[in-house]
């Protein structure tokens, strides 16, 4: 399969030269498109069609028990996808402080409106609209619910650069239309409102201090950080599996002596180097300047945490493009957006944490 390759300026998406338009087509037609969102790229197709949805999962080789999200371009189209009277004021607050934006909401699916592909045979779906000139144009131009979940193969850090979507799909789907780099760098952050609560399914974008704001009488629960137990109680699907792992070895360290954390980095990474291996650490700009290895990374800066989400996937990605063996990654504190990068980091380094 040849997979077409559009270059759409963000800032100029109604007088582009028709690539939007074209990209649209094919995904009305029933093929799979990446895109770039305001997150991570997302690998599209029509979430009203078995085949489409079915594309989405054989180009990434994803599981079929893990459910996608869809996206729409107005919160108008909600009631063709979900069961209007499950949407609550508490919704309407959320979907006003947050959508655009990276935020999924899961309701009970409206029965038959999507492919049961897309919701892994569940009883709810998760929809978002994203914050992005291109997707929100592609979205409108294509007139369908487009499931999507992040451009990567399954398992592999999510892409933030179109580069990234050729690495791991190039000939597997229909096309790329490449906006340029995305913006939060993580993905949305998924949530459930239940009788009494709000469960934060997948940390992401939106923070649970943000959400509280916007809902101070709510109680909110993290489940990936809660000994949640009850059957009743939500559970995000897919947490089960491996993500946005480096081919190497990874662990994160991390403590609140910063010292004693950089001279057990130092040294695990010292023994790695007399047993042979090629050697990462993937810290900060703060600290950067402390640590001597084969590839030292600078993810973003500890004063501006946002800048540590962007970078964080790219930087992955560097590490296996430069056949890293043995990798070791710093913690950072788990407030804000740092809940997010840190759920994302315990994925990638296979729930391996040393505190120091
Ligand atoms: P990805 O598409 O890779 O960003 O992953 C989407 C994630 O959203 C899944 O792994 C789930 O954790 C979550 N998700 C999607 N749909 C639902 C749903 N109906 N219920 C609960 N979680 C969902
Ligand atoms: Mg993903």
């Amino acid at each position: 399969m040849v997979t077409k390759y559009w270059k759409v300026d963000p800032d100029r998406v109604s007088d582009n030269g028709g690539e939007i338009v074209e990209a649209a087509a094919l995904l009305r037609s029933g093929d799979t498109v990446a895109f770039p969102t305001e997150t991570v790229y997302g690998l599209g197709a029509d979430a009203t069609n078995t085949t489409a949805v079915e594309r989405i999962f054989s180009a990434k080789g994803r599981p079929s028990d893990n459910p996608l999200i869809v996206h729409i371009a107005d919160a108008g189209q909600l009631a063709d996808l979900v069961e209007p009277t499950s949407v609550t004021p508490d919704h309407h607050r959320l979907m006003e402080a947050f959508w655009p934006g990276p935020l999924t909401i899961v309701l009970p699916v409206k029965t038959g409106s999507i492919s049961s592909l897309v919701t892994a045979g569940l009883t709810t779906v998760g929809v978002r609209i994203p914050d992005h000139p291109v997707a929100l144009e592609l979205l409108r131009k294509a007139e369908l619910p487009i499931a999507a979940p992040s451009a990567n193969s399954s398992g592999r850090p999510s892409p933030t650069l179109a580069s990234h979507v050729r690495e791991d799909l190039d000939g597997r789907i229909g096309g790329i239309v490449d906006g340029g780099g995305t913006g939060v760098g993580v993905e949305s952050t998924v949530i459930q409102l239940v009788e009494g609560g709000l469960y934060i399914l997948r940390p992401g974008g939106v923070t649970a201090e943000q959400l509280q704001s916007t809902l101070p009488a709510i109680r909110i629960h993290e489940t990936e950080r809660e000994d949640v137990q009850a059957s009743e109680t939500p559970r995000a699907p897919g947490m089960k599996y491996t993500h946005y792992a480096p081919k190497g070895y990874m662990h994160i360290v991390y403590g609140d002596d910063a010292p004693a954390v950089a001279a057990w980095i130092q040294r695990d990474i010292q023994a790695a180097m007399e047993r042979g291996e090629s050697t990462g650490i993937l810290t900060f700009e703060e600290r950067a300047s402390q640590f001597e290895a084969d590839l030292v990374i600078a993810c973003g800066s500890l004063a501006e945490p946002e800048t540590i989400a962007q970078e964080l996937y790219a930087a992955l990605r560097k590490f296996d493009q430069q056949g890293i063996q043995y990798i070791v990654a710093e913690g950072c504190p788990e407030t804000g957006i740092g809940q997010a990068i840190m759920n994302r980091l315990r994925k990638a380094a296979g729930h391996r944490l040393v505190r120091v």
